[in-house]
């Protein structure tokens, strides 16, 4: 079996994806659909598998953040909407359409080039409104430019959207940029439809913005991270609290035990010193596999036996050190646990100590690492 052979892994249960669809639509009205937000090979957790898996909870709609993305996941199968957040190059629109994909129109000098275009039928696109982030998006008070595009006879628009970028505080002045930037959102579509222009579906909320703003009256909610049952960051702000189930665990092996003396140091740079006599373990996985380096001498702990062992000394590529002095049972070949379910191994524990919040710590785990899927 895979697993036995394996150095270090991730498991994904597939069962909790569907608990946590089922929590999420708890807090939707029934007429808006979630769109999955499946980019960087579904946050790391592996996009197509997550895709089939969804597809077979009755979600259709997906989003990724480029052309190559979306072509994977048409080549495994996947049904239903497939819309690209990024920006594709002109010459590979055509691929856009073969591939039966969805463009994001950036802006209007976009929208332009496209119209100038020899193409087979119109392409199927969401024009995305700038409301306030400085991102991506024609500005939603760019009125004549917006008209164009909407009346652009080679664009086919299914859809309308924007995002919002502080709806994850709860500070007064975050809020209000919200509000602002869901008043601009609206201002847009009412100026597009008194001008009789066909806008398609619309959204704005992402996982946080559902949360925090869940009355909204959009078609679609973009959901990415609680899918796969994790927040961003703790400390972000969340108005609900959804009971969800974390989706991924990451695992290496005790690959050595040896015993140090008081004194004695351990890893690159000598961070280390032991203050009285011990055993440290080597478990292998490490900065390659995306176990961050940014977690050397933090308060990181692993599950060893169950119990929690301090990670000390640097990170390697490919290894790391743990103190297992008090774990008398710990022995090579023992599985260690990095990321679970469990408080102090929680993705986001782990994400905050390395300084960073869990969509970049999940999307940076390594290629390496073999995704092992349960459902
Ligand atoms: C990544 C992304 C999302 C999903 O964000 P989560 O916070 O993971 O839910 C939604 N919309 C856009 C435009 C994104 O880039």
């Amino acid at each position: 079996m895979q697993l036995e052979v394996s150095r270090a892994w991730i498991e994904i249960d597939l069962k909790n994806i569907e608990h946590n669809i089922k929590e999420i639509k708890k807090i939707l009205s029934p007429k808006t659909k979630i769109m999955a937000v499946l980019k960087a090979d579904a946050y790391g957790l592996g996009a197509t598998e997550i895709a089939k898996k969804l597809n077979t909870l009755g979600i259709y709609d997906f989003a990724v953040a480029t052309l190559e993305e979306g072509i994977s996941l048409r080549k495994s199968k996947i049904l239903g909407n497939v819309l690209l957040f990024g920006y594709t190059p002109i010459k590979f629109l055509s691929l856009v359409q073969e591939y039966d994909l969805i463009q994001t129109i950036t802006d209007y000098e976009y929208a332009e080039k496209i119209g100038k275009l020899n193409l087979i039928k119109k392409l199927k696109c969401h024009v995305k409104i700038d409301t306030g982030m400085n991102r991506m998006g024609e500005k939603y008070n760019a009125f004549s430019h917006l008209n164009k595009i909407y009346k652009n006879e080679k664009l086919e628009i299914l859809g309308t959207f924007s995002h919002l970028c502080t709806s994850d505080s709860k500070e007064t002045k975050d809020k209000q940029f919200t509000e602002q930037q869901i008043n601009h959102f609206n201002t847009c579509i009412q100026m597009l439809k008194d001008h009789g222009l066909v806008i398609g579906n619309t959204h704005i909320q992402s996982s946080y913005g559902m949360l925090n703003y869940q009355d909204l009256p959009y078609d679609y909610v973009r959901i990415g991270i609680l899918l796969f049952g994790i927040h961003s960051a703790k400390n972000f702000y969340k108005k609900i609290s959804l009971d969800l189930k974390p989706v991924c665990k990451v695992k290496a092996r005790i690959t050595s035990i040896k015993t140090i003396e008081t004194g004695e140091t351990v890893g690159y740079g000598r961070t280390y010193k032991a203050e009285k006599k011990g055993k440290i373990a080597s478990v292998s996985i490490g900065y390659a596999d995306g176990y961050p380096r940014s977690l050397s001498n933090t308060k990181a702990m692993v599950l060893v036996c169950n119990t929690y062992a301090k990670v000390i000394g640097k990170i390697c590529m490919d290894q790391i050190m743990v103190d297992v002095s008090d774990i008398k049972e710990a022995k090579v070949g023992d599985i260690v646990t990095l990321i679970g379910d469990n408080p102090i191994v929680q993705a986001e524990e782990i994400a905050r100590l390395a300084g960073t919040i869990t969509p970049e710590l999940l999307s940076r785990l390594g290629k390496r690492l073999p995704r092992i899927y349960k459902d």
